[in-house]
């Protein structure tokens, strides 16, 4: 199987050289790229069930105003964050990333503290969101739309801030 595989890769290559012909020389042999992950296919949405409009205020107290959404699987939701605080971004920002049934959100938190780079959603476990806003400074708003998951259940939002969570900046979709 691998010799296969290699053989092919080779073939490629020579392929591609003989193709190239004026391009610019073949750089890099093709990578494998990673198979299909399953955890990346979502729900799409339900056409038949009328949407569901979400606004949610979070706020220098690092709250969110609605701590409950219900929504039926497959049900399209559409979320609005908007941060009505007045405190910089940079020491006082907000997301709303929804996780997956399956992510503990204390770990997913410590492990995306760091990631400021990817607005606190750890590159390694984008596979575990749902659905996020972008990071929010004071006054601004972002509106994000995504399928209900099939499966009923409760899948908790959080902001990824650092320390916001532990501090209760959280909220539960029930799917049902
Ligand atoms: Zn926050």
């Amino acid at each position: 199987m691998k010799i296969i595989s290699i053989a092919a890769v080779a073939a490629l290559v020579a392929t591609s050289l003989f193709t190239a012909c004026n391009k610019a020389p073949v750089s890099d042999a093709p990578t494998d790229k990673p198979s299909g992950n399953a955890a990346l296919v979502r729900a799409e949405a339900d056409p038949g069930i009328p949407e569901k409009k979400v606004e949610i205020s979070a706020n220098d107290q690092m709250k969110f105003d609605v701590v409950a959404i219900e929504a039926k699987p497959r049900q399209k939701i559409t979320v609005t964050l908007k941060n009505i605080g007045t405190i910089p971004k940079m020491s006082m920002g907000h997301n709303l990333v929804l996780l997956e049934k399956d992510v503990d959100p204390p770990k997913f938190v410590e492990t995306s503290q760091t990631s400021m780079a990817t607005e606190y959603i750890a590159p390694e476990l984008k596979n575990k969101v749902i659905a996020h806003t972008k990071l929010l400074g004071p006054g601004e708003s972002d509106t994000v739309s995504f399928a209900a998951p099939k499966e009923p259940g409760a899948y908790t939002y959080i902001c990824s801030f650092p320390g916001h969570f532990a501090i209760g900046m959280k909220g539960v979709l029930t799917v049902q």
